[in-house]
């Protein structure tokens, strides 16, 4: 990428020659924990330096250093994506905004949050909490980063009701790959001026700009929930019942599904027994879970009876209304699904997204290729959204990558997406490069060269 006559030292010098004290951590200081994710097949790589900087100057100064010697910037928030996407490139060095880690504001009459990148997101909903405030974007990891989430444009189980993090980002602070400071969009909601350089940045995986402050939108926090657990004979009818919830006027906050094998392992591993008879299990194969919320429990109440009369009437095997300790231990089994299945072996896990209608018919196709391929496909995802995590067990390889392709094509087919929400990065590149129009790659290239000319951040991500 750059000149062969440069050493790390070289490197690292010229960072440090330009940066205060203990902004640069080099040699064993920039190790392993720097050179991963927890992308399942993408080779960790070592930095040659981890740039630690304070402040938007700093970050805007090192890339100045990084523009004159051609070096690679990689940007990292808490290293929790699941794409490979803030692995460095070979060369290059990782900018962590770990640092950069205050809540600037809370203003309780936009109701807005004004945070630095390396904020994570349970430090911001503690923070919200105190002014019954939440920032809706909820993930199964809750100690991602602001700049994380905005860069991959995360989504987790609350988009049902509130969407994904594009929903709620207002605005940015962004340093360019010229050192450039730019700052997009305000504490406004309603813009109309000139194309909308804040939705551009956001889920482009530290491949246009660095993010240095996020204006994010934030919500009432509600007072009441109720969750409904429902047990379905197979997983193509919990699916076909989704569009009729999300059509019916409720709006439930969270709308999961869960198929049979993943609920016991998630449940037994959490040691909670959530009251479902033996004789239901052994006809089950998939559960929905069903969060509803408000500010009146009587309305609660009312959604609740609502929905559970829907579905009662359609299909399930039963309906379960869980007390708030089980609902709460669920969510949080549900949360660590991904490594239960890493535990038990998965070897690669699938994000991809299709209309919400075409669940079924998607999950009727995953049945198919799991036997096709025989290989073992399980998982759990947000039913709501359409956005399904399917845990891949296949060791070979070659196997493993038909598998992966044959899932990917068939949710496109039915009008879906490569990725809902882990993003690219370099795990889906090769995937989303052939799975994508040549034209719509061209332009995105384009647009990556004239916001990033010399090519240093994130290459090998994305595009
Ligand atoms: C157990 C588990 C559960 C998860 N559940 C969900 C889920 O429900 N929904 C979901 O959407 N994701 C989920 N994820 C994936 C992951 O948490 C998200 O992708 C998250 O957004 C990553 O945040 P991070 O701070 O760890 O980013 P990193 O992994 O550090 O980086 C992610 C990407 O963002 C870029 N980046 C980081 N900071 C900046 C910045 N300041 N400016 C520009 N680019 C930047 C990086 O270069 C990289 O491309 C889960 C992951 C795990 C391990």
């Amino acid at each position: 990428m750059y000149p062969d006559s440069i050493s790390s030292a070289d490197i690292v010098a010229a960072f440090t020659g330009k940066l205060p004290e203990g902004r640069v951590l080099a040699g064993n200081l920039a190790g392993i924990d720097y050179s991963h994710d927890e992308a399942y097949a993408v080779t960790p790589q070592a930095p040659v330096a981890v740039i630690l900087p304070r402040s938007t100057a700093e970050v805007s100064t090192a890339m100045k250093v990084a523009g004159e010697l051609g070096c690679p910037v990689t940007p990292r928030g808490s290293g929790t994506g699941l794409a490979g996407g803030c692995i460095p490139a070979p060369g290059g060095v990782v900018m962590s905004m770990e640092k950069m880690s205050s809540i600037l504001e809370v203003d309780t009459e936009n109701n807005v949050a004004v945070v630095q990148p390396g904020v994570t997101l349970s430090e911001l909903d503690e923070m919200t909490s105190s002014y019954g405030l939440a920032y809706p974007v909820v993930i199964g990891e809750k100690g991602a980063s602001l700049g994380g989430t905005v860069a991959t444009n995360a989504g987790g189980m609350q988009a049902v009701k509130y969407g994904v993090t594009r929903n709620h980002v207002l605005g940015l602070e962004v340093v360019l790959g010229s050192g450039e400071v730019i700052r997009t969009g305000g504490k406004v909601f309603k813009r109309s001026s000139g194309y909308d350089l804040t939705q551009l940045f956001t889920g482009s995986e530290g491949t246009l700009g660095i993010v240095t402050e996020a204006i994010v939108r934030l919500v009432p926090r509600m007072r009441y929930r109720s969750t409904l657990l429902v047990p379905f004979n197979d997983l193509t009818e919990a699916a076909g019942i989704v569009p009729l919830i999300t059509s019916s006027g409720v709006a439930p906050l969270v709308l999961e599904y869960i198929d049979a094998l993943s609920m016991d392992a998630i449940t037994k591993d959490a040691g909670l027994e959530l009251g479902v008879e033996d004789s239901v299990k052994a006809r089950c194969s998939a559960y929905l879970v069903i969060v509803l919320e408000g500010n009146r429990e009587a309305l609660v109440d009312q959604d609740m009876e609502d929905i559970s009369g829907m579905v009662a009437g359609s299909g399930a095997l039963d309906v379960y209304v869980l007390p708030p300790t089980a609902d709460t231990k669920l969510l949080e089994a549900r949360d660590k699904a991904h490594w239960m299945a890493k535990a038990n072996g998965a070897d690669d896990i699938v994000d991809v997204v299709v209309p919400r209608s075409m669940m079924s018919k998607f999950m009727e196709a995953v049945s198919a290729i799991s036997e096709q391929f025989s290989s073992l496909v399980v998982g759990c995802g947000h039913a709501g959204d359409g956005n399904v995590h399917l845990s891949i067990f296949q060791p070979d390889e070659r196997v493993r990558h038909d598998v992966v392709r044959a899932l990917l094509r068939t949710g496109i087919g039915l009008g879906g997406d490569v990725s809902a929400e882990h993003g690219i990065g370099k795990a889906k590149r090769e995937d989303f490069l052939d799975l994508t129009g040549t034209v719509e790659i061209d332009l995105m290239r384009r647009i990556k060269s004239a916001l990033d000319p010399k090519g240093i951040l994130s290459p090998g991500n994305v595009v």
